[in-house]
């Protein structure tokens, strides 16, 4: 194995307790990166775009926000802070290679991070704390700070791991500076920390395409929609590819669309390589944990294992006597058109929820 760095892309996850400033950090990088053009109006903040999350202030779904600093790419990958949607998280860490833990400098930890941080330290990431909002008042820098080191003994973090580095920032006027004594002017000092700190991803330069998919998504005009991080090789629009899924079954099917993602946005790519995360149509048998990998030299990774979903629900022919009375779509192929829709991400469009059902094979065999 020929391992090899992609030394210009750096892969992070953001965990943060509800309100703590995350959405505007990331609003506050994209504008300084340059992301925005000046005739661009940000009709809506970064990582809160589901009416659910506007509503209630949560993040439920994960997203993708790239962002171009210099001629780098970082990626930042939103991690939902419920235990509730634990599967979803593991994926999300699985395809960074460090994280920023945010924390609120007058609050401190609260439990929402809990998890998502357990998690992310068992994976072996070495987290970048970033103190936010140390214009507060009741800011309480220092106790906060302990508060970080005594949860992250309490979650038995590794020595490495409590050794993390610092950046506090006022991400509301967008600065960061390593040390107290001396006021940010903006956000760089983040910019470098990730690139100093985080590590870029690896790959085997003698391996053929592999891609996991860890997270689907749905759209009316290309149908399934897979998307996870290139772990080795590259992948071309068009290309015939090899799809083995975790029950090892192949099959070939062509890559009809390939997205990378730019600030928002995903956008059409001719091609990615390692490191890189991407979206793919065209494998409409898709599943998460499965491998898209070279037709001609096949190699599946290994399969993922995630946390069982918190809920299971077994759909069944109604037998009740008001069988058949009302309701509009309520055949089983509408039922599993709609179930399969939310299992691929999408938001009810009635009542704004979506669930991650785990894997819906079941439903399949229909
Ligand atoms: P999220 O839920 O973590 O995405 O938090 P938001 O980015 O929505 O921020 C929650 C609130 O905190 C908003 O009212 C922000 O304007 C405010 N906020 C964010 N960062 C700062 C900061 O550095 N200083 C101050 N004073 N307020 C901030």
């Amino acid at each position: 194995m020929a391992k090899k760095f992609r030394e210009n892309i750096r892969n992070v996850a953001i965990i943060a307790h509800v309100d703590h400033g995350k959405t505007t950090l990331v609003d506050a990088m994209l504008h300084q990166a340059g992301v925005f053009r000046d005739n661009q109006h940000v009709a809506e903040r970064v990582m809160d775009k589901l009416d659910l999350e506007r509503e209630k202030g949560i993040t439920i779904l994960s997203k993708n926000t790239t962002i171009k600093w210099q001629d780098n790419l970082i990626n930042i990958l939103d991690t939902p802070g419920h235990a509730d949607f634990g599967g979803q998280v593991q994926r999300v860490l699985r395809m960074v290679d460090g994280c920023l833990l945010l924390v609120d400098a007058s609050e401190g930890p609260l439990p929402q991070t809990r998890y998502v941080l357990s998690n992310a330290l068992e994976l072996g990431l070495s987290p970048i704390v970033v103190i936010n909002k140390i214009d507060r008042p009741d800011a309480r820098i220092g106790e906060v700070l302990d508060e970080v080191l005594e949860l992250f003994l309490d979650l038995d973090a590794s020595e490495e791991q409590c050794h993390f580095p610092v950046v506090y920032t006022n991400a509301k006027i967008g600065t960061a500076t390593m040390d107290l004594g001396t006021e940010g002017d903006n956000l760089m000092p983040l910019f470098r920390l990730i690139f100093d700190k985080v590590p870029p991803p690896e790959y085997d330069d003698e391996a053929p395409l592999q891609l996991q998919i860890v997270t689907l998504d749905y759209s009316d005009y290309v149908g399934r929609i897979g998307i996870g991080r290139i772990a080795n090789g590259t992948i071309k629009q068009a290309e015939q590819v090899m799809l083995i899924k975790n029950d090892s079954t192949r099959s070939q099917a062509k890559v009809t669309q390939l997205y990378t993602y730019e600030g928002l946005s995903r956008v059409d790519a001719k091609s990615a390589w390692a490191g890189e995360i991407v979206a793919v149509a065209g494998l409409e048998n898709m599943d998460i944990g499965d491998t898209v990998t070279s037709m001609l030299d096949p190699r599946p990774l290994p399969p993922l294992k995630i946390d069982e979903p918190t809920l299971e629900m077994v759909f069944g022919v109604n037998t009740s006597p008001f069988q058949g009375r009302e309701g509009t779509f309520v055949t089983t192929r509408q039922i599993r058109d709609r179930l399969v829709q939310r299992n691929s991400g999408k938001s009810c469009s009635a009542c704004g929820r979506l669930g991650d059902f785990g894997r819906l094979s079941r439903l399949r065999s229909w």
